[in-house]
C-alpha cells in the first residue's frame, strides 16, 4: 500500500483500522487489543484479497517488522518503545529469586471457542472467564491463544520451531502473555483435531472449534518461567505486557509443524533489545 500519498493517508488509516489491523476492539479484547495477532478480535480479512484491504502490516518487505513503526502513527511504539518483545532469553542474565512464584494456570476444556485465520496467525478465541492464570497473586483471564513460526523468543540466541502465546487480561485491562516454545517431537493429540481444521484462508469470521480442546494438555509439566516486562509482538506493539516464557517446551510432530508452516512460513517478529530490563525467574 502506498501509505505516503497525502490526503489518502487518513482515509487509508481509517479503512485499515476497520479491516486488517484494527479489529482490536471487536468481540474479544485481547492482548493486542489493537493488533490482530496478539488480539482476540476477529481479524480482518486480510490475505484473501491482495489489494487495499490486505493487512497493512506483515512479516516481510515494505510492511515488515522493521517498518511497523512508520506504517501508522499508532504503531510508533514498535520503533520507539524501550520495552519491546520478543527478546533473546539469555540465561546468564536471569535474576533468580525465591520470591517469584510459579505461574498458576487454571486451564480446562474449551467448549465454546472459535478459531480464525486472521491473516497473521491461527488464533483460537476463548469466551467466558473459566480459563485464567494467576500471576503473582493476580488473576488474568484467557482471551485467546495463537501461534508463531518460527518462535519469537530466543533461548540463548536460538529460535524454537514454533511458539504458542496464551494472551490474558486482568480486570484493569492489563495484558499478560504466557509463551510456550514448541519443538519437533511427538505428535500432540490435543492439536490433532485443531490442526485437522486449520482455516487455510484469512477471514473475518471465526468458526466454532470442531471439537473441544483440553487446554491443560498444551502446557509442559514444568511451569518454571522467565518473566519480564514487554510488549505485544504485533502492531501497535503496546508496552506493559506481563511476559512469562516457560522454560520447558512442548512438542508437536514435524508433520504438525509443517502443516502450520505451510500456511505461515514466517510470522515471527525478530528479537528486540533487552535494554535495562530485568529477566527474572523463581528458584
Ligand atoms: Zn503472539
Amino acid at each position: 500500500m502506498t501509505r505516503k500519498i497525502p490526503g489518502l493517508t487518513a482515509a487509508l488509516a481509517v479503512m485499515f483500522a476497520l479491516t486488517a489491523c484494527g479489529q482490536n476492539t471487536a468481540s474479544t479484547p485481547d492482548s493486542n487489543a489493537s493488533a490482530p495477532a496478539e488480539t482476540a478480535a476477529p481479524a480482518p480479512a486480510a490475505a484473501e484479497t491482495s489489494h487495499s484491504d490486505a493487512p497493512h502490516w506483515s512479516y516481510e518487505g515494505e510492511a515488515g517488522p522493521e517498518h511497523w513503526g512508520e506504517l501508522e502513527s499508532e504503531f510508533a511504539t514498535c520503533e520507539t518503545g524501550k520495552s519491546q518483545s520478543p527478546i533473546n532469553i539469555d540465561h546468564t542474565k536471569i535474576v533468580r529469586s525465591g520470591e517469584i512464584k510459579p505461574i498458576e494456570p487454571h486451564y480446562g476444556k474449551l467448549t465454546d471457542a472459535t478459531v480464525i485465520n486472521n491473516g497473521h496467525t491461527i488464533q483460537v478465541n476463548v469466551t467466558g472467564e473459566d480459563n485464567y492464570v494467576m500471576l503473582d497473586g493476580q488473576k488474568y483471564t484467557l482471551l485467546q491463544f495463537h501461534f508463531h513460526h518460527p518462535s519469537e523468543h530466543q533461548i540463548d540466541g536460538k529460535n524454537a520451531e514454533m511458539e504458542l502465546h496464551f494472551v490474558h487480561q486482568n480486570d484493569k485491562g492489563e495484558k499478560a502473555v504466557v509463551g510456550v516454545l514448541i519443538n519437533p517431537g511427538k505428535a500432540n493429540a490435543v492439536f490433532a483435531d485443531l490442526w485437522k481444521h486449520l482455516p487455510e484462508k484469512a477471514s473475518e469470521e471465526a468458526v466454532p472449534l470442531a471439537s473441544p480442546i483440553d487446554l491443560s494438555v498444551l502446557l509442559p509439566q514444568d511451569l518454571h518461567s522467565v518473566h519480564y516486562d514487554g510488549s505485544l509482538t504485533t502492531p501497535p506493539c503496546t508496552e506493559h505486557v506481563n511476559w512469562n516464557v516457560l522454560e520447558q517446551p512442548i512438542e508437536l510432530s514435524q508433520e504438525q509443524i509443517d502443516l502450520f508452516a505451510k500456511l505461515f512460513p514466517d510470522n515471527h517478529r525478530p528479537v528486540q533489545e533487552l535494554g535495562d530490563r530485568t529477566l527474572s525467574e523463581g528458584e
